[in-house]
């Protein structure tokens, strides 16, 4: 075999490198991520079950635990190419300064104007919705980054997008709630008075500054309740680990031209999305019995699904009007302490994840806020790119076991996933720089509270 060109610090696929089709690691997987269920009837929920709340093609891919490869559509492929290839960073700057002989690499997702690899599933289920004919979407929004990226992916398509923001990050991030007005999304703040849930919800907890589990709620009733529309979500859905397939896929046949091989995969975990999409086709070559890689989730300690939470059927939203999914979850009552600034603050994780996670395929860390914005520190003064308080949860990760191969003298090859640029969490980093971050980790009490919301279905 030749042998391959060095790689340059910035890896770039070229145009006709990318990939064509999603890769969907379900169809490797023996043990099948387990079903969403009817909270009515306990049973697993059927296509034309999910019809008034998601749309055909996207319930199809949901339901769809067998076809490897599904060819990614021209227009969403056109729409790639404004922003893909991503590139594939070669960290030697933070190598240098963590001294290590590990190799770094990083596979950098914020290189678009909603700033996170978001966007990747977005404009999939925009397409989709308009393909349909449907009029609009709904959605929720935490941080701001999936319905920035959403409001992006539909005025592409001219389609109407209706945001649900969390009250608090409504207040504290406006310009957020500005670039999704830009791009003519209607933002509202969550918990509202538009909704049944809603207004039960305000009722229930006055002053409440919202969680993503309520905003959830409040989308999927306006979604149902209105006439060609349907709800769209961000993260945790199978089809949204199969559009994120494109960044896993992309990161392989880098590595592959240039002879890269990868030992430790790391990833941010949230709902599990850029995670799930990173690892796919190496996962999937795990699971074939061809290579063997470590993959890493990395949570914030304040929520810590994985590490500490249950693999059960749970709601997967606040106002239980969603179908319920088996996965690790902290309960779907559970809300991260109010000093909890980093992001992945879902109370629940991707059932495709979770599967994986709880067969011994995947480990997971949590690490407290402090330290992951240490690290983002470091990592921003050597590398240049200020990131986002979620994928600073990866680069910790990352650094840690940099640190490691230091002390053992191991040369592994680490990459992990940027997933997004931080501009718009300068308030957490204010916090930061003042010297006011503090870290709490819930104690098993705290967890006891969620855990009790969690159904006994005996399943
Ligand atoms: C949403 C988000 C995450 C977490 O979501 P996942 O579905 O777990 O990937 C991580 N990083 C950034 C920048 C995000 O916007």
């Amino acid at each position: 075999m030749a042998k391959k060109e060095a790689a340059p610090y910035k890896i770039y696929l070229t145009e006709n490198e990318l990939p064509t089709s999603w890769y969907n690691l379900r169809a490797d997987m023996k043990t099948k991520p387990a079903p969403f269920l009817h909270p009515g009837t306990l049973k697993p929920l059927k296509f034309e079950e999910m019809q008034p709340i998601f749309c055909d093609e996207l319930i199809k891919q949901e339901l769809d635990n067998d076809t490897p490869y599904i060819p990614i559509p021209e227009p969403i492929m056109d729409f790639y190419k404004m922003y893909r290839p991503s590139p594939l960073v070669h960290a030697e700057f933070l190598e240098k300064l963590l001294d290590t002989p590990a190799k770094i690499y990083y596979k950098f997702e914020g290189n678009n104007t909603s700033g996170s690899h978001k966007l990747n599933s977005a404009i999939a289920q925009a397409y989709y919705a308009k393909q349909q004919g449907l009029k609009g979407v709904t959605t929720e929004t935490g941080a701001g980054q999936w319905g920035t990226a959403l409001s992006m992916a539909c005025s592409y398509f001219d389609l109407d997008c209706k945001v649900f923001m969390v009250k608090v990050s409504y207040e504290q991030k406006p310009f957020r709630r500005e670039v999704m007005r830009t791009y003519g999304a209607n933002v509202t703040p969550s918990p509202s008075m538009e909704t049944e849930v809603g207004r039960r919800i305000n009722a229930e907890h006055p002053g409440t500054t919202g969680s993503l589990g309520c905003a959830i709620s409040e989308a999927v009733e306006v979604a149902v309740g209105t006439p060609g529309y349907r709800y769209v979500l961000g993260s945790v859905l199978n089809q949204v680990l199969l559009h994120q397939s494109v960044i896993g896929l992309e990161t392989k046949a880098a590595c592959d031209k240039y002879g890269i091989e990868p030992d430790i995969i790391i990833g941010c975990a949230g709902g599990g999305s850029n995670l799930g999409g990173l690892i796919a086709p190496f996962m999937g070559e795990k699971l074939r019995g061809e290579k063997d890689y470590r993959f890493i989730a990395v949570e914030p300690a304040s929520c810590p699904s994985f590490t500490r939470g249950k693999y059960v059927y749970d709601f997967a939203d606040t106002g239980k009007v969603c179908p319920m999914a088996k996965m690790y979850t902290l309960g779907h009552d559970f809300i991260p302490s109010a000093n909890h600034a980093g992001g992945l603050r879902y109370h629940g994780m991707s059932p495709v994840l979770s599967e994986l996670y709880d067969e011994g395929l995947m480990e997971a860390r949590s690490y407290e806020q402090t330290a992951v914005f240490d690290a983002a520190v470091k990592f921003a003064r050597v590398e240049g790119i200020l990131p986002a308080p979620e994928s600073a949860h990866a680069i910790k990760g990352a650094i840690d076991e940099a640190i490691r191969c230091r002390e053992t003298g191991e040369e592994r090859t680490i990459i992990f996933g940027l997933t997004g640029t931080g501009y718009f969490d300068l308030v957490a980093y204010q916090k930061y720089n003042d010297g006011q971050m503090s870290d709490y980790i819930p104690t098993d009490e705290d967890l006891e509270k969620g855990f009790a919301s969690i159904p006994n279905i005996g399943l």
